[in-house]
This record gives structure tokens, sequence and C-alpha cells, in this order.
């Protein structure tokens, strides 16, 4: 059909303006400085990848998605689960496309495995277990993709040179996927690059860094399709302070610990010795082929929510609250009768309210900028959400909720990470939307409305014009 409306997305995860407009002021990235309109498009909480996609995909927040991080624990036990395609809660913009009977082109989206079988092409993200399994709908393109040394993310490794070095390689194989099936008949495409994300967690505003957002660049000079957005799931920035918020539950006396704090694992295991082994045996090419989700089991040298609870560390008969650390946040979760623990259900309310109000003026007394909610005010009817959410607005904050041997409450940065996601990301285009306070849960109702289909009821709203209600 002549002259048929076309939309295509490129998502650059992390995109943020504090590491973009030094590069666009000096014109090294002539064609996203070329876009007409460039604005922040907020994050959800916690601005995590998946829990902001999954936003992205259902038009929802994470109270109706269900999904607040990488993991889900179980409301009646302690069990942590990890996120998959099935836990998505709401209909899918592939979904809505598909039924309007329209072409469509799904590449790296997260909770996309197994691939539906829409209209089109379907290459899952970050949450498929790996390349032996069928990441692709329909299943002949798997070949081509092989052929292209297509890989779905980095592989688990524990090593940050070979992380970088991994994302640049699978951002430019992603690269000439996304040519290959932009050839091809879509009435929407969309291709996540996750190569931005990776790299700025460990070298901020550096060469490599840089380059990546030149590839990207070049790539988008190549789509000659004029409705083009391109926007970033959550920002990022630098981190220089952390808030320990299990140390800060057991000062309170809401978090009881037994035993030593340290790591008590099967004959010392964990990612940073297991990767020094492979290397002295020159096996380190192992990490690259086991699925990912076996090596978030393995411990790193910190001990972590799940270790602590299966382990016998957390005394579970005197602890009211733990929390577990998602980006600049932490989600407390309470020890309730029905997780077999020790809160009653008359009980939770108030104990919401006193640590909600405890923290609040930890955080007021500091001068630090944050935003602190119980679960009905955050997420509303979400059932696996967590009880409080501290997100710490404040730049350079962020949080951890590992079980350490020191019992300060502030604390430097830990983690391998230098920069964390924020709620500040990216969007441009050529489109006259409505970008005013846009979010990225508002991009489902304006595809919907940008293709005219009939759509039912969202957080998120149209930035179609004339539609900003
Ligand atoms: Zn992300």
């Amino acid at each position: 059909m002549a002259n048929k409306k076309k939309l295509i997305i490129i998502g650059i995860d992390g995109g943020n303006f504090e590491i973009l407009n030094p590069m666009l002021k000096k014109n090294f990235l002539p064609n996203l400085k070329n876009f007409k309109y460039k604005t922040v498009l907020k994050s959800v909480i916690p601005p995590a990848t998946c829990a902001a996609w999954a936003g992205f995909s259902t038009g929802n927040l994470p109270g109706k998605t269900e999904i607040y991080d990488f993991t889900i624990i179980d409301d009646d036990s302690w069990k942590v689960n990890f996120i998959e395609r099935k836990r998505l809660k709401g209909k899918t913009l592939w979904e809505y496309l598909d039924k309007a009977g329209l072409k469509s082109c799904f590449i790296n989206i997260p909770l996309t495995f197994p691939p539906d079988e829409i209209n089109g092409v379907m290459i899952s993200g970050i949450d498929a277990p790996g390349e032996m399994y069928n990441y692709v709908h329909p299943y002949k393109f798997k070949e081509k993709l092989k052929e292209i040394g297509y890989k779905i993310e980095i592989p688990s490794s524990y090593n940050k040179e070979e992380k970088i070095k991994d994302a640049l390689e699978i951002l430019d194989k992603r690269i000439e996927a996304a040519k290959y099936f932009l050839k091809r008949e879509f009435d929407f495409f969309i291709v996540l690059f996750r190569a931005s994300d990776i790299v700025q967690h460990y070298d901020w505003d550096k060469r490599r860094i840089r380059m990546v957002y030149k590839k990207i660049d070049d790539f988008i000079g190549k789509i000659k399709n004029k409705d083009l957005i391109v926007m970033s799931d959550h920002g990022s920035e630098k981190i220089k302070k952390t808030f320990n918020a299990n140390n800060w539950l057991e000062k309170e006396g809401y978090l009881k610990i037994k035993g030593k704090r340290k790591r008590i694992s099967f004959m010392g295991i964990n990612k940073k010795r297991i990767y020094k082994i492979l290397g002295l045996l020159k096996l380190t090419f192992l990490t690259k082929i086991i699925p990912r989700r076996w090596g978030k089991k393995i411990p790193t040298e910190k001990i972590g929510f799940e270790e602590a609870i299966t382990t016998g560390l957390i005394d579970l008969t005197k602890t009211k609250a733990i929390a577990k650390r998602a980006v600049k946040s932490a989600q407390i979760f309470l020890n309730t009768k029905k997780r077999s623990g020790i809160v009653d259900k008359d009980e939770e309310e108030q104990l919401k309210k006193e640590i909600k109000e405890k923290l609040k003026r930890l955080f007021e007394k500091n001068h630090i900028k944050c935003v602190i909610k119980t679960k009905e005010e955050l997420y509303d009817s979400g059932r696996y959400a967590p009880d409080i959410t501290l997100y710490i607005e404040e730049k350079g904050y962020d949080t951890n909720c590992s079980f350490l041997e020191n019992k300060k409450i502030w604390d430097n940065p830990r983690s391998q990470h230098i920069a964390e996601h924020n709620l500040e990301g990216v969007i441009f285009t050529d489109l006259n939307l409505n970008l005013n306070n846009a979010s990225i849960i508002d991009l489902t109702p304006t595809i919907l409305d940008y293709f005219k289909i009939k759509k039912g009821e969202f957080d998120g709203k149209s930035l179609m014009p004339g539609k900003n209600i």
C-alpha cells in the first residue's frame, strides 16, 4: 500500500541528557541533534529496566504490570522469583497491534520470552534464558540471527572489562540485525540497544560510552522513515554515596540478625572466586555459555536478600521488615503472618506508617530528596508490590540492601557500578507530540492513537495533540 503510515522506535537503554548534552553541543551526534523535539521522558519507580519496559509495553504503572524489578517476592512466603513474560499483567502493545491486523517487529524488548506468535517478528529480550532456547518468532529467522552472531544479552561474567567488550560487540550485531529486519514490511518497528546502559554502569562519560552513542546515532541517520521516535527507559547518573537500608532497619529494631554477617555459602563459592579459578584454568568462556539465570544464582561476595533469608542469617522470629534493593530504591517487605512471619494483619497499617515516618525524618534531617510511599500510595492494587518503597531522588545517592559486616547507615558505594539509573530518560522525535511531563507509560496509548486503534484505560496518557487528557 502506498503512503502507508509506519512508525519506528529506537530504544537507547539508560539514555540521559547528562551524557548526551555535551555530545549534542559538539555536534558529535548530528542525527540526534537534528530532531525537532528533545526532552525528558519520565521513567517509573523504581527506574529498573524491566519495570520501565513493562510500563512501556502496557501503558501502565508497576502496580498494574506487577513488575517491580528483576524479581518478584511471593506474598505468602519469602520465595524470590525471576520475572518472566507470563508474570507481566495487562494487554501488551504487540497484542493490540496484532489484533488490529498490523504487522510489527519487536527486537530485544524485555518480557517477550517466549516470543508471542505475532503478525511480524518478535526477538526476545533480557528475560530470555539464552540463545539455545527459541527466542525468535517466526523460528525460521533463528538461522539468520545465528549467521549475524546476534546475542540477546551479555553473559553473567564477573569481569567489568569483558562486560564492556561484550556489550560493544553485541551492539554491532544488533545494529546489523535491525538493518536486516528494517528492509522488511512493517507498520511498527522497535529495537532496543542495551549497550548504552551496560557501558554507562561501569564507564561513565568516557571514550567507550561516547562510541556507543555514536554508533546508535549513525544507525539513526540511516533510517529514512519520517515517523521516528528515539527514547530511553530511564536516565543514569554517577553514584557517590549509598544508604544501607537493612543496617537502618536493624538499628531501628525492625530487623534481627543472628550469627555472623560473613558469607556462609558452600565452600566459600562466589562469583569473584569462580571467575578467578576459571581464569587460571583458561575456562572463562564457560561464563559465556551458561544461561544467565544460572549465573545470577551464583552468589556475589556480598550477602543478598535471598541468601540472608535462606541461610537463616535473618532471625524471622524477631524480624518485622526486610529491605530488598532496586535501583536507587529500597523495597521494604513486612514479615507478615501470611509469610509465616510475626506481623499481624491488624498491625500492618500502623507499622508501614511508622517506618515511613521514621525514614522521612531521617532523609529530611540529612537534606536528601526522596520519595517514600506505602504500597497503597504508590502501587494501588499491586499484589506483589513492596509494602514501603523508598526512592532516592537526590542525585548521586544509591541504596544498598546487602548484609554487611559494618553497621553504617551512610556508606561509600560498594558496587562495581559507578553509575545507576534515575527517573530522567530521554525522548527525541519530529512528530508533533505533547511532550510536557511525558512518561514512558504514555507510549502505548500514543502509538495506539497514531494507528487509530481503539484502546482501553491506561495509567498513561496519549501524547497525540488534542488527546492529552
Ligand atoms: Zn534500562
